[in-house]
């Protein structure tokens, strides 16, 4: 007699089955990638492998400089031992779901699907000077911000670092091949501003900004000051970052001057004070000598008054001179939200009140917004396109 024959049959065990299969797939990890790791631990892994450890400098290469992951191109690795370095190192992470343009080209918002289904947005935009990659370092948010497209879905997951290097990577490949309007560029800035609250996945983050900034074999050679990492206001989060020796930029989504109003629209706001954030960001400036940018949408008859603009001076007066920019922002409204950005004369009066101050203030333009894709408003096309929809096709 079984030892399990005498226990009662599990309930539904046939039918839980696939749904098991299905859970632990939405729960396991993305596959290892080479941009996870470190140059030493990726000779490591190829060693293990029986493979020899310089090949992780040549397949880095391929990957940060030639922004490649096919194997056919590496003519430098022997032919009968390419297949397992790209099945070991690069498998592939991201696939597209489709690509949206705008400003006449000089915009691209892509939709990524993720190994377990997950979808994030990256949106790529040109400007005479730069070409600036707006990133996702989580799928969904949890921060519920609640004029924040991302901040209405929740957090699904955290990226790993390899599938925010891999936005980069794919950017990059765009600028290269001239996919955005005037032709070949290069990728040149990258902001975390697309889904997700960065600092609350930190360890990926900073690794990935790590894979941003390292020169050529272990990285893309980004300038550190090209890339700028934005936050809700995790305090302790700051201040590590500051430790890190990562000259970012800081940019720190205040929104608001005043705890009242910031609890509100800020919920992070009822563990870190505005007082205590903007300590956080002086001390992020004393420490790397990067200017902090704050970060304000400007919500009609929400958070547009003048006294809140010099009440937002005084804050920032009363730590410093020459620490900090702002940048206000035209709210993008989200759909079906009953906030909506600020009459161009209140956006100008805060902004005069502001420069009257003495704090450089430039209002940041809002590409993309018609393919809902400004910086920071991400999520809902994400969702719409997850969304079973009935009258459209599924691509
Ligand atoms: N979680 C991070 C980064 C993602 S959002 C953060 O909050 O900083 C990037 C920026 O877009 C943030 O400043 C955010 O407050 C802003 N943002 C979010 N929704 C917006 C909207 N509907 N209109 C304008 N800016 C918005």
């Amino acid at each position: 007699m079984s030892t399990t024959a005498s226990l009662p049959p599990t309930p539904g065990a046939a039918g839980d089955r696939p749904r098991l299969t299905f859970t632990a797939r939405r729960r396991g990890k993305p596959p290892r990638h080479l941009a996870d790791l470190s140059r030493e631990d990726r000779a490591q892994v190829l060693r293990e492998r029986a493979l020899p450890g310089y090949r992780a400098d040549q397949l880095s290469r391929h990957y940060f400089t030639h922004l490649t992951r096919d194997g056919a191109a590496m003519s430098d690795l022997p032919a009968r031992d390419r297949g397992q370095l790209v099945d070991e190192l690069l498998p592939e992470l991201l696939t597209e779901v489709h690509t949206l343009q705008a400003d006449a080209g000089a915009t691209r918002k892509t939709l990524w699907s993720l190994f377990d289904g997950a979808k994030v947005e990256s949106v790529l935009m040109r400007y005479s000077e730069r070409a600036t990659l707006c990133v996702s370092s989580q799928a969904g948010c949890g921060m519920a911000c609640p004029f924040c497209a991302t901040g209405q879905q929740g957090l699904t997951r955290n990226l790993s670092t390899a599938e925010i290097v891999e936005q980069v990577r794919m950017a990059a490949a765009a600028c290269r091949d001239g996919l955005l309007t005037d032709g070949a560029t290069r990728l040149t800035n990258v902001v975390f501003m697309g889904m997700g609250e960065p600092l609350a996945n930190y360890r990926a983050v900073v690794d990935a900004v790590r894979r941003m900034v390292e020169p050529s074999p272990a990285g893309f050679g980004l300038s550190a000051r090209n890339v700028t990492v934005s936050t809700v206001g995790l305090v302790p989060a700051i201040d590590k970052l500051a430790r890190e020796g990562l000259p970012v930029t800081l940019a720190v989504s205040l929104h608001a001057p005043d705890d009242g109003l910031r609890d509100d629209l800020i919920p992070i706001n009822s563990r870190w004070k505005v007082g205590e954030l903007l300590d956080a960001a002086h001390r992020y400036f004393e420490a790397t000598g990067r200017r902090v940018s704050i970060e304000y949408a400007l919500i009609r008859d929400i958070n547009d008054h003048g006294w809140r603009a010099q009440l937002l001076a005084d804050e920032l007066l009363a730590r410093g001179r020459g620490w900090v920019h702002v940048n206000p922002i035209p709210l993008n409204p989200t759909p079906g939200s009953r906030w909506t950005a600020s009459d161009p004369a209140v956006e100008e009066t805060f902004v005069r009140t502001l420069r009257r101050a003495g704090i450089p203030t430039t209002v940041r333009d809002t590409r993309g917004s018609d393919i809902d894709g400004a910086c920071g408003q991400l999520a809902a096309e994400a969702l719409a396109a997850t969304a079973p929809k009935v009258k459209e096709p599924t691509r």
